[in-house]
């Protein structure tokens, strides 16, 4: 049932209509970009919204405040128990929505044709390198297959487009954009580079190190013709170039060089209950506190609302007075 009566407006007239809901800060895997070997302090689970607070907000998103796309992220959002039937949850509120998942694809040649039938619409994968030993290099943790495994279960669960996104780390496996493409290309797959933003727990990111789109292009024409993409991009964060005059495409998403913030259709909500209104916000609002408090959904709706209109132009990474978020990436969401 659809009785919106508002919108997720803000000061720069961007509607959030596209909802990033996190449902873990753990994850299994210990991406050096991302977080230390040992892991972080996770949330204790009396904090971490339960599926009946996710599909309560979800529903008050999408029936009053205009919400038309929900990703599930984490940390790592396979290692929530119960992630089918809440999928399952979330499509019986509206058969329209779309419903996308942001994993690592550890587990999921197990789940994928359950998350399926439970009405997930298609998944985004993070993998960075085709090298075994490299991607036990990057994420501490010496598990490639299963995420080659993981992709090929969603492919055949009718998961698709099937997304691959990818990070190039310098001296790590920035050789690699061009054999990554073409395996991509073979399987099927959509691949997108994205440039590494300052979201790790570290703070070791160095805008001096990080590869840029600028080289991401130049490694890619090496070896394959790119011609921009003719479809309009909208509030899509990649830039779509066809491949050797196509259909196949490959995207880059310059979060850093070429900010896309200016079309920005996303709201964040973390696995704790709090409302993000940029990756970077240096604010949160606490919509758990509401729930817990027993706010009726009207109040939950307008204290979102107002979260949005504090929504600031863009990141800011290269403003002087920036400031990386307290919180890492795995603790808000991808
Ligand atoms: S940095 Fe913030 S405003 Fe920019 S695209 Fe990401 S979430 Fe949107």
């Amino acid at each position: 049932m659809v009785v919106t009566t508002r919108s997720l407006d803000d000061r720069y007239g961007r509607v959030a209509t596209d909802l990033r809901v996190s449902l873990t800060d753990r994850c299994n895997l210990r991406c050096s970009y991302c977080m230390p070997p040992e892991g972080l302090d996770w949330l204790p689970d009396e904090a971490v919204l339960s599926h009946d607070e996710v599909v309560r907000l979800v529903r008050i998103g999408t029936d009053l405040l205009g919400i038309q796309e929900v990703r599930f992220t984490g940390g790592e959002p396979l290692v929530r128990r119960g992630l089918v039937g809440l999928v399952g949850r979330t499509r019986a509120i509206d058969p329209a929505l779309e419903i996308s998942l942001t994993t690592n694809a550890l587990g999921l040649s197990r789940q994928a044709q359950a998350l399926a039938d439970a009405g997930l619409d298609r998944v985004n994968v993070s993998l960075d390198t085709m090298r075994a030993d490299t991607f036990a290099e990057i994420t501490r943790r010496d598990r490639h297959r299963d995420v080659v495994d993981g992709l090929a279960a969603a492919r055949a669960a009718g998961l698709g487009p099937v997304k691959i996104n990818a990070v190039l780390l310098r001296g790590v496996n920035d050789d690699e954009a061009p054999a990554l493409l073409r395996w991509a290309i073979a399987e099927g797959y959509d691949l997108r580079f994205i440039e590494q933003m300052p979201l790790d727990a570290q703070h070791n990111w160095s805008r001096e190190s990080m590869i840029t789109a600028d080289e991401i292009f130049s490694r890619l024409e090496a070896e394959f013709d790119l011609t921009p993409a003719s479809e309009p991009r909208g509030s899509a964060p990649a830039e779509l170039f066809t491949v050797d005059g196509g259909p196949a495409t490959v995207g880059v998403i310059a979060s850093v060089t070429r900010p896309f913030c200016g079309d920005c259709d996303r709201v964040r909500l973390t696995a704790d209950g709090q409302i993000r209104n940029c990756l970077f916000a240096r604010e949160e609002s606490d919509l758990r506190a509401a729930l817990r408090g027993g706010a009726t959904d009207e109040q939950i709706a307008d204290r979102w609302v107002l979260a949005m209109a504090g929504k600031r132009a863009g990141h800011g990474i290269d403003d002087p007075t920036f400031l990386q978020p307290d919180r890492p990436m795995s603790a808000i969401g991808g």
